[in-house]
């Protein structure tokens, strides 16, 4: 049983929590001394012993847990996450009911109600994202609710517990149910994904660019050379194969990336040996690739928010300048660069000053096509504006 603790917010915060604000700072509450136990519920009043908010305590880089409810009779229990589950499910009718997209996010943590939780959907099988210690704390509650709310054939997890929300590798991902099969074919859009949830930290597609992989398939691709940097299963590599691209050029660093792009080609129909799949640093390859006067008709660039390799180190808020630099130069005329970074701190606004500034700098034109941030079943809470975090920008170089 999750201990209950009642806390008073400081002053200055309590119409900020009043009005919605879902995460719980840790600025926001003098004394911290009361709590001792991650998941335990907190009850927040003002100075007045006035109810404001129900919360959970979790630690995440983000802060110290989240809001659960502004009703100071809900209780947090099996009956309050089903409540939550059942309006994410419903929420997302549509999806449910499309048989050429099989994978998609049911639940989105503080999106839905509950920050540090996430819950994906393969073809049948439910994958929980704990993202604190002190949401698993509310692991049996939340997998009786999502048991009651769910035809599930089988239940997966991945622990991301530390601060930076790096995977927890304690070998123990299948939950219940039946066990998937390895791969697990899923569709979106249409096309074939090889999904593994049994297999360390990522399962091999990122649901959030979903729009962005129907745009290049469908709008993009055609007749075009492809260049996918950071392009780990190749998946928008897969999809311009699919929409008629003449040829793909994916490049990843870690090794597992060849035979993973390979396999996600062949369950498409598509010869991978017709594509280019290199395992490189990104940096070295766009060295090469200027010295050796490469050009592509599209550059998709979607590098993690930080990343460390020998010989580089890459953060998308003081980098991506110079790798949208790097990338103008080896772009036709014409071409389309898509523009993808899911860091969360810097906003769409900065996002465009990259552009502006790396295109001014290479003294190119340019013209943004179009834009995406994240798709409808990534819900983002309205009080929490900072949860949408994707930014892609279709960018054509006119010079
Ligand atoms: N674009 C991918 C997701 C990218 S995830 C998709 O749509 O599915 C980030 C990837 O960047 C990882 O696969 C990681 O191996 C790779 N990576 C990180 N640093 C890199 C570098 N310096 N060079 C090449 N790949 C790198």
């Amino acid at each position: 049983m999750n201990q209950e603790i009642n806390l008073t917010l400081k002053p200055e915060y309590v119409e900020k929590y009043r009005e919605g604000y879902p995460l719980l700072l840790k600025e926001a509450i003098a004394d911290w001394s009361k709590v001792e136990k991650e998941g335990s519920v907190l009850t927040l009043f003002d100075e007045r012993k006035k109810f404001v908010a129900k919360g959970y305590y979790g630690l995440q880089n983000k802060g110290h847990g989240w809001i659960l409810s502004l009703d100071k009779d809900e209780k947090i229990d099996v009956d309050y996450f089903a409540k939550r589950i059942k309006s994410a499910i419903e929420y997302r009718a549509d999806f449910f009911s499309d048989e050429t997209t099989t994978a998609f996010r049911v639940f989105n943590a503080e999106g839905d109600g509950v920050g540090g939780l996430s819950i994906d959907y393969f073809e049948g099988f439910y994958l929980l994202t704990w993202y604190s210690i002190g949401i698993y704390e509310h692991k049996a509650e939340i997998l009786e609710a999502l048991q009651q709310t769910t035809n599930y054939k089988g239940i997966y997890q991945k622990k991301r517990f530390d601060a930076k929300g790096m995977y927890l590798d304690d070998a123990d991902d299948f939950v219940c149910g039946e066990h998937a099969p390895a791969p697990l074919i899923v569709k979106e859009s249409g096309v074939n994904f090889a999904i593994y949830l049994d297999d360390g930290a990522m399962v091999g597609v990122f649901l959030d660019q979903r729009a962005v992989r129907k745009a290049i398939r469908d709008t993009y691709a055609k007749g075009k050379t492809v260049l996918n940097t950071f392009s780990y299963t190749g998946a928008f590599s897969v999809f311009a194969a699919v929409g008629g691209a003449s040829k793909t050029t994916s490049v990843d660093l870690a090794k597992r990336s060849l035979g993973k792009t390979s396999e996600q080609f062949s369950i498409n129909g598509i010869d991978p040996e017709e594509q280019d799949i290199i395992v490189e640093d990104v940096f070295n390859y766009f060295n090469y690739a200027v010295r050796k006067k490469f050009l592509f008709d599209m550059v998709v660039l979607d590098p993690p928010s930080f990343a460390r390799s020998k010989k580089h180190t890459f953060s998308a808020s003081k980098d991506y300048v110079k790798l949208l630099k790097e990338a103008v130069q080896i772009t036709n005329k014409g071409g389309v660069i898509v523009a993808s970074t899911n860091a969360a701190n810097f906003s769409m606004m900065t996002f465009r000053d990259f552009i502006f500034k790396a295109f001014k700098e290479l003294k190119c034109k340019y013209t943004v096509l179009e834009s995406y941030s994240l798709p409808k079943d990534f819900r983002v809470s309205d009080k929490f504006q900072e949860g949408n975090y994707l930014k892609v920008v279709f960018i054509r170089k006119l010079n």
